[in-house]
C-alpha cells in the first residue's frame, strides 16, 4: 500500500476516467473536464469497436491485454460489448493487401481466415461482385462506450473521487512541491501529481506545465449514419483493404467512415461537407444499391505521435507530471490495459510482464518521439 496522494487528472475522456477510477482506490482523485460532461470530445465520437490485429505491435498488445475487461466486465460495470465480425475486403487489383494483412497478423491472431468474395456476399449481399476476397476476424467487438464511461464514473465516485465539469485548467505551476492549477472559472486547486489526459489538447497542457513537447498531431475523422433500407443488423463490419472506407451495423442503420485523417488544431471538430460527400461516394461505389443521403454526420479528433504508439509515463522534465495521451484511433479499446499500466507506474507498483514489456515503448522520453 502506497502513501495516498492528491492526484489531479486533466481531461474527462476515456483516458482520464479509466485511469482516475483505478487510482481512486489508493488516492484522492479529482478530474478536471473543460466541457459540461465527460466524454464530449473524441471519446463520445468513436466508432466503438475493438479490433485485435490493429495499427502496430504496441496497440495490438494493449488490445490483447484489454479484451477480457470488455468480455467479462468487472463488478459494477454493465454489459460492455457484443461480438462483431470484421472483414477486410478487396477487389482483384488490391487482393495483395489482404495477403499482406494476413502475413502481418496471422501468427499473432491465428483465428484470422481468408474468405472468398462469394462468402463475404453471403453475409453482406449489397457488396458488389468486384469484391473477390477478404480476411475475416471473428474476434472483434462492438463496444458500449456509454456503459464503459458510466462504469468508470460510478467506480470513481464510489471510491470518493470527484469530477469537476466546466473546469478548464488554464495555469499550471509546480510550487513548494505540489501543483497549483488555476481554472478558467477562477478556482484554484492543488495536487501532488498532475495527469495529462487532455486528448487533442495534451501538448497545450504540457506547455502550460513546462513539460516536454512531443509531436502530437490531432487528425479529424468523419462518421456518417445511413439507412441501407435492408436489414443489416447481423452484418459484419466491412473494411476496404485500400484503407479509405469502413462501415458497420449500428442498430438498424449503418455507420460509415471515409477513414479520413485531416490535420487539425485541437477543437470541437465538425464534419466537413466534402468528407461526407467522399464517404457517401465511396460507399455507393462499393455496393449494389443507391444510398442517397446521410441521416446524421459527426467528426472527432484522433491524436497521434509519429510512431502511432501512445504516450504513457512520467515526464522527463516537469516533476510529478504524468502523460496519458496520443491514443489515436484505439483509445477506447486499449483503455483497460493502459489505465492498469499507468496506475501501476503512478503507485510505483510492479507491472505484469505483458505491460512491463511495453513501458519503454510508450515512455514520453523514448527516442523516436520527434520532439519539437
Ligand atoms: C470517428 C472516430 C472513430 C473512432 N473509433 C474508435 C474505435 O472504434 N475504437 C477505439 O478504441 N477508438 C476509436 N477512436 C479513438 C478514440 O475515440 C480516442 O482514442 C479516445 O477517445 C481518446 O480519449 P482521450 O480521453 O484521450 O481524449 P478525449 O475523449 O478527447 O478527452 C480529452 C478531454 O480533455 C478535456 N480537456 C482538454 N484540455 C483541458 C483542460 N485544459 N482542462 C480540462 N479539460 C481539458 C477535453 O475537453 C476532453 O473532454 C475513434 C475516434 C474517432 C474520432
Amino acid at each position: 500500500m502506497t502513501e495516498q496522494k492528491h492526484i489531479v487528472v486533466v481531461g474527462g475522456g476515456i483516458a482520464g476516467l479509466s485511469l482516475a477510477s483505478e487510482l481512486a482506490l489508493d488516492n484522492q482523485v479529482t478530474i478536471l473536464e473543460a466541457e459540461m460532461q465527460p466524454g464530449y470530445h473524441s471519446t463520445g465520437r468513436s466508432a466503438a469497436v475493438f479490433v485485435i490485429p490493429f495499427v502496430n505491435d504496441v496497440v495490438h498488445r494493449l488490445s490483447v491485454a484489454s479484451e477480457r475487461f470488455f468480455v467479462e466486465p468487472p463488478k459494477g460495470f454493465d454489459c460492455l460489448s457484443q461480438r462483431l465480425t470484421n472483414v477486410l475486403v478487396a477487389e482483384a487489383d488490391n487482393a495483395d493487401q489482404v495477403t499482406a494483412f494476413l502475413d502481418t497478423w496471422s501468427r499473432r491472431c491465428p483465428w484470422l481466415k481468408r474468405v472468398t468474395g462469394g462468402e463475404i456476399r453471403d453475409e453482406v449481399p449489397i457488396l458488389k461482385k468486384e469484391i473477390v476476397c477478404g480476411a475475416r476476424d471473428e474476434r472483434s467487438l462492438a463496444l458500449d462506450v456509454h456503459n464503459i464511461l458510466e462504469g468508470h464514473r460510478r467506480r470513481l465516485l464510489e471510491r470518493n473521487g470527484s469530477i469537476e465539469t466546466r473546469a478548464r485548467g488554464v495555469e499550471m505551476s509546480w510550487q513548494a512541491d505540489r501543483w497549483r492549477i488555476e481554472l478558467d472559472n477562477g478556482k484554484v486547486l492543488f495536487g501532488d501529481m498532475l495527469i495529462n489526459a487532455a486528448g487533442a489538447w495534451a501538448t497545450e497542457v504540457a506547455e502550460l506545465a513546462g513539460a516536454v513537447q512531443v509531436s502530437l498531431q490531432p487528425k479529424r475523422r468523419t462518421g456518417i449514419i445511413v439507412d441501407p433500407g435492408v436489414d443489416s443488423t447481423s452484418w459484419p463490419m466491412i473494411h476496404v483493404a485500400s484503407g479509405d472506407l469502413y462501415f458497420k451495423p449500428e442498430t438498424s442503420m449503418l455507420m460509415v467512415s471515409p477513414a479520413d485523417e485531416t490535420d487539425s488544431a485541437p477543437c470541437d471538430a465538425q464534419p466537413d461537407e466534402w468528407d461526407v460527400a467522399v464517404g457517401m461516394d465511396r460507399l455507393n461505389q462499393l455496393v449494389t444499391i443507391d444510398i442517397d443521403r446521410p441521416e446524421r454526420t459527426w467528426a472527432g479528433l484522433r491524436s497521434f505521435v509519429p510512431d502511432r504508439a501512445p504516450v504513457i509515463g512520467f515526464d522527463p522534465q516537469a516533476p510529478c507530471f504524468f502523460w496519458l495521451a496520443a491514443f489515436g484511433g484505439f483509445g477506447v479499446q486499449t483503455s483497460p490495459a493502459y489505465s492498469r499500466m499507468a496506475s501501476g507506474l503512478i503507485n510505483d507498483e510492479s507491472l505484469p510482464d505483458d505491460l512491463e514489456a511495453l513501458r519503454e515503448l510508450v515512455a514520453p522520453d523514448r527516442p523516436n518521439l520527434d520532439r519539437g
